[in-house]
């Protein structure tokens, strides 16, 4: 998989530069043009700047022959799921703004099915999968379709395919179980802690062992609104406020 970062210029339409609030959720996007080049759809981007193309942008574009183009650091927020409203269940994942929690990929594809080259689509799931693997995300209730989350009818292919989008979804589970067999096994099937906070009930990676909860520090700070980081020269976990 070959990621090549060419950031967009900090701008009010597509790169606000505001800081990501945590990562709940990845959304998979179409371009919804046919035939057109990762790069192009970086730099049609890149020209909203001006102002006369409207709002828009995703963290990651990937190209027709697998090529990933990093289109804005996953510190910040992309605009690529904002709407005038949301899924209930969309909200109660993600907040009120899912933008603030979500990084987003943008796929190419050669027809207005949507379907994706070969090459698109396994860079897809290796990018979901290094994606779920760092911020602890579970590919089979984390990763969204656009449609998921507004009701627009993005990823295409994905909507229009319900089985497919099923089977990636699996093709991403089992691509981290083999990567990480030991943590991911427990991490995605068996060992959750389950919470109520406040009325909100979710579930955290972790294990009761002679009367103590171990749970996961990052997964639980995120849903409690905290953002987590790690300093690996001080290994520190540095806990911040919204
Ligand atoms: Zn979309």
């Amino acid at each position: 998989m070959n990621i090549k970062k060419d950031l967009l210029s900090i701008n009010k339409y597509s790169r606000p530069g505001e800081k990501l609030k945590s990562v709940k959720g990845i959304v998979v996007h179409w371009v919804a043009n046919p035939n057109t080049y990762a790069k192009a759809n970086r730099d049609f981007f890149e020209n909203r700047k001006y102002g006369e193309m409207g709002y828009g942008s995703a963290h990651y574009i990937i190209d027709l022959n697998g090529d990933i183009i990093q289109c804005i650091p996953l510190s910040e927020i992309a605009y690529h799921v904002g709407a005038d409203s949301y899924k209930e269940e969309a909200i109660k994942k993600l907040g009120n703004y899912p933008n603030n929690t979500t990084i987003g990929i943008e796929c190419t594809h050669i027809d207005w099915d949507g379907k994706m080259t070969e090459e698109t689509y396994n860079s897809l799931v290796e990018l979901c999968k290094d994606l779920c693997l760092t911020y602890k995300l579970n590919p089979l209730t984390d990763l969204y379709r656009h449609y998921d989350i507004t009701g627009k009818d993005c990823h295409k292919w994905f909507v229009d395919n319900l089985d497919e989008w099923e089977k990636f979804k699996n093709k991403v589970r089992d691509k981290m179980i083999n990567n990480n067999k030991e943590i991911q096994k427990n991490i995605i099937y068996k060992n959750i802690v389950n919470f109520d906070f406040e009325g909100e009930k979710f579930g955290v990676p972790g294990f009761l062992k002679e009367g103590i909860s171990y749970v996961q520090v990052r997964g639980l700070l995120d849903r409690l609104g905290y953002i987590v980081e790690w300093d690996n020269e001080s290994k520190t976990v540095i806990i911040k406020k919204e």
